[in-house]
């Protein structure tokens, strides 16, 4: 990696920690994808609840769940680091958290030619239903009993408190 100092100024007067540039031979070279999301690691789901809030998490744009190689399950969030500079660069090199630092590019999933990053990705909440059916049959057919029995305890309770609201909005009288 370059490791060319450019240095920039806030308008404030205040300097910023020089940013460090990149060789255009570099691997990273214009990506800085892993400086766009974040992933959070989760206990594999075995219950109800746990498969519940995966579909919830998956109810959320910018929001997938995977499952690497080693079988660790883990939230991911889209969202781009406030110091991640236009040039794709990290605007607080010499003090960046430990765990960008530590980050080897080796690792990186853009760089493993022998088959995908992760074991199983999922997108979407029906892409997860969609795999749970397939992969562990007894405990879906278990999830989705849970589900009915659930949904029907609670939401018809509830339901008889509500006021349906229409779908299609009134048009005005003139
Ligand atoms: S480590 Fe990987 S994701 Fe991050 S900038 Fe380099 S190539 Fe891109
Ligand atoms: S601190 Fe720097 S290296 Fe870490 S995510 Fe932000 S821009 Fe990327």
């Amino acid at each position: 990696m370059g490791d060319e100092g450019t240095g920039e100024s806030t308008g404030s007067g205040r300097e910023l920690l020089p940013i460090l540039e990149k060789a255009a031979d570099h691997p990273c070279f214009e990506c800085a994808l892993c400086c766009r999301y974040i992933a959070i690691e989760i206990d594999p789901p075995t219950t109800n609840q746990e498969y519940d809030y995966l579909v919830w998490y998956l109810y959320h744009p910018g929001v997938s769940v995977f499952v690497d190689w080693d079988g660790a399950w883990f939230v991911r969030f889209e969202t781009r680091c406030h110091h991640l500079t236009p040039q794709g660069l990290c605007g607080v090199y010499e003090r960046r958290p430990a765990i960008c630092q530590d980050f080897d590019w080796k690792d990186c999933e853009r760089h493993m030619t022998d088959g995908p990053p992760d074991k199983w990705l999922f997108e979407s909440a029906d892409q997860f239903l969609a795999w749970f059916a397939k992969q562990r049959p007894k405990s879906y057919r278990r999830f989705q009993a849970w589900n009915r029995k659930r949904t029907r305890a609670k939401t018809s309770r509830e339901l008889r408190r509500l006021k349906p609201v229409p779908l299609v909005p009134r048009v005005a009288a003139r």
